[in-house]
């Protein structure tokens, strides 16, 4: 692709995710500035970050810290909000809490403080999502309800990281229909950690819903969308 038709494109596919996720929000009576496109660029290299930049988008996501630090580095300048979506390893702590200003992947205390004790250091103050698992696959990562009481009873331990939400990436079912029961699982998860006193301020954001499906994750409250494929085309190798 030249670089006009990396631009055109990737302009289109914004506006058609934009118009998408409008629809979404009127459908269920929700105010569309109420959810926000984190953009994902994983994979995809730094021309496709600039298109969508030049398009107005602002936020955009990265699962993997090593590729993300040479496209966050490279883009320097640009007023753009970094955000990780993939699992943090605990030796990467350090080198993630400087260049990431959202973190949706924290899944255990442990790392909540590591990240904590990284950002303070470096006079960050990320914003915090802890990463949910409702499948209770053991292969996955993320946490249980006990368990996301727990990070969430740590978060006035905190010095610098701000806990703002819950994460989810659900099983992948073609049918977004199918993906439903877990957005809406997610938000009533919030719902309950509100009632059991969590602070309404560390239950402000729902990420969950991606290209195929975040229609159905507006409906059910998605506060942060993460949407690679349907902005940047087909990812090869898949990741
Ligand atoms: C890759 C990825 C996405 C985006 O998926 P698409 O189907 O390409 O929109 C969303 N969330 C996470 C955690 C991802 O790794």
């Amino acid at each position: 692709m030249t670089e006009t038709d990396l631009q055109s494109s990737v302009a289109r596919n914004l506006e058609a995710v934009r118009a998408r996720m409008a629809r979404a929000a009127d459908a269920s009576g929700r105010d569309p500035a109420s959810v926000r496109l984190v953009a994902v660029s994983k994979t995809f290299g730094i021309d496709a970050v600039e298109a969508a930049l030049a398009a107005g988008q602002r936020d955009f996501g990265e699962n993997r810290v090593q590729e993300a630090l040479p496209k966050i580095e490279a883009l320097g300048s640009a007023d753009i909000i970094w955000h990780l979506i993939g699992h943090l390893q605990s030796n990467k702590v350090r080198r993630a809490s400087r260049p990431f200003d959202c973190i949706h992947s924290i899944d255990s205390v442990d790392l909540l403080l590591k990240v904590d004790a990284a950002a303070a250091e470096t006079h960050r103050r990320p914003e915090l999502l802890v990463q949910v698992d409702l499948a209770g696959e053991a292969t996955k990562h993320g946490l249980g309800h006990d368990e996301v009481r727990q990070v969430f009873e740590a978060s006035p331990r905190l010095k610098a990281g701000r806990l703002v939400g819950l994460m989810l990436i659900p099983p992948y079912l073609d049918d977004p229909e199918a993906v439903r029961p877990y957005f809406r699982r997610l938000r009533e998860l919030r719902d309950t950690l509100a009632a059991e006193g969590v602070s309404q301020d560390c239950l402000r954001e729902l990420s969950m819903g991606m290209s195929h499906d975040f229609h159905v994750a507006i409906a059910e409250g998605a506060t942060m969308i993460r949407v690679g494929t349907a902005i940047f085309g087909r990812r090869t190798p898949p990741a």
